[in-house]
């Protein structure tokens, strides 16, 4: 019997990625408000929010600091835009303090409004950078299996999962799919890591060299794939890819959606990861996900690429109403303004040891094929039979009742397509709040079991 409000949805709303069939069943998790790591449904039950919402309420739920930074800009200047010479101060303060901290030579900064938008805006900085430079068959773009750059044509079409792909006639034409660098899943029997990478680097300059270099124009790659099923490279991964792409003057486009401003313990993933892209996309925790705001950086080769072309066509033709929203950009200078202040990225750096701990203690657990994670992000692996690694039917939905039972038990974790569970917990969370989260989500095995 599904509540008032739940009913009321039932009847009104979409919802994005979700089984629209099986959910006018068992309608949604109606929440109410939020507190530290903890969220409430309308039933006044707590949940720890193993997620960080989707990925990016990396300061918790009542940070009154970010409150304040909205209502004030709100107060003040509620709206201006940037078109045409327009400009006001959150978005130039707020572009100031992110090239300090952006790990690539950054002249300056584009602004979205999510993660899509900014991948798509890397995409067509691309076409037009190639252009500019009188390279116009240079345009192809490869992406990897199981990665997830967002929802608008082209950044679905870069997207590596089949939802995004099946029945939406994607991916476009000139986008293309290496493979995914998952060790567990898909290396050789006896394979080490850095076999496994080098052999994916040689699949990519074999796919760059089958459809001529002088067509590939950018690859890109999450440090740790998220939505793909919270996936760590092997090492010696990204090196190896990095030579390939140097080789052949590919672009390197760093998707920092998820891993930037923290989560891997350092300010971005590829930090983390000694990954030495050309450009990054951020969005989420920029604003710790209070309002929506994304990005990119702009390279000075490019911005002199752009400014060519503003003298030869008149305009710089990109940019979307909320492109450096004033109040997004407020609540962003905050959220950079803690992460320094209260040393947060350091913070995960400290807490990651025993995050990881807990994680790797679920490989133990009879259903669990790989934990696996790298600072406050973690994904496990539920096979049917840990020696053969042998999915379940996917129809059985097996890692998706293990999310339905941690949801019982106050936790919020998230399904990923090849029962795959993800932790992506605030990187404020404390100790005791990490152990209870790993609790929580060992009791949701055992009942899955
Ligand atoms: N890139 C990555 C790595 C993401 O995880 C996401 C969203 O989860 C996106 C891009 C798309 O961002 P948005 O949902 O804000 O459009």
């Amino acid at each position: 019997m599904l509540s008032n409000l739940a009913a009321r949805d039932v009847e009104t709303l979409v919802h994005p990625y979700t089984n629209l069939a099986a959910f006018r069943e068992t309608g949604p998790l109606v929440l109410e408000r939020g507190d530290g790591v903890w969220v409430y449904d309308t039933e006044g039950r707590p949940y720890l929010e193993g997620m960080a919402g989707l990925w990016c309420t990396a300061l918790g739920y009542s940070n009154a600091e970010l409150v304040a930074a909205a209502t004030e800009q709100l107060g003040r200047l509620p709206f201006s835009h940037l078109f045409s010479g327009r400009s006001h101060d959150p978005a130039i303060a707020l572009a100031e303090a992110l090239k300090e901290v952006m790990p690539v030579p950054t002249s300056k900064v584009f602004f979205t409004s999510s993660g899509s938008e900014a991948n798509d805006t890397q995409v067509k900085l691309t076409w037009y950078l190639n252009n500019a430079l009188g390279r116009p068959r240079k345009k192809k773009i490869i992406a990897r299996e199981r990665g997830y750059h967002g929802v608008t044509v082209a950044t679905a079409s870069m997207t590596g999962l089949p939802a995004n792909h099946a029945d939406w006639d994607l991916p476009l034409p000139g986008f293309l799919h290496t493979a995914c660098p998952h060790h567990y899943r898909f290396a050789e029997p006896g394979e080490t890591e850095e076999a496994f990478s080098s052999r994916l680097a040689d699949e990519l300059e074999a796919l760059i060299l089958r459809e001529d270099p002088e067509t590939v124009a950018a690859f890109v790659a999450e440090p740790v794939m998220g939505a793909g099923g919270a996936i760590t490279p092997p090492s010696g991964y990204f090196a190896k890819i990095q030579a390939v792409l140097d080789r052949y003057d590919v672009r390197f486009i760093a998707d920092e959606v998820i891993c930037g401003f923290g989560r891997l313990g350092t300010w971005f993933g590829s930090e983390a990861l000694g990954m030495r892209p050309d450009t990054i996309s951020f969005a989420k925790a920029v604003t710790s996900g209070y309002v929506p705001l994304g990005g990119v950086s702009i390279d000075e080769p490019l911005y002199e690429a752009m400014l060519d072309e503003s003298r030869k066509l008149g305009t710089f033709g990109h940019g979307t109403t909320y492109s450096g929203h004033p109040v997004a950009c407020a609540v962003a200078l905050k959220t950079l303004e803690i992460y320094r202040r209260d040393r947060i990225v350091e913070g995960v750096a400290a807490k990651a040891p025993q995050f990881q701990a807990r994680l790797a203690r679920l490989r133990e657990h009879p259903l669990v094929g790989e934990a696996r994670g790298i600072g406050l992000i973690g994904g496990v692996e539920i096979v049917a039979d840990k020696a053969s690694k042998a999915q379940f039917e996917p129809k059985a939905g097996v890692a998706a009742r293990c999310v339905a039972f941690a949801q019982a038990e106050g936790l919020i974790v998230r399904f990923l397509v090849g029962d795959r569970v993800a932790v992506c917990p605030p990187l404020v969370i404390r100790p005791d709040e990490i152990d209870a989260l790993f609790d929580r989500l060992e009791r949701a095995l055992d009942r899955t079991a």
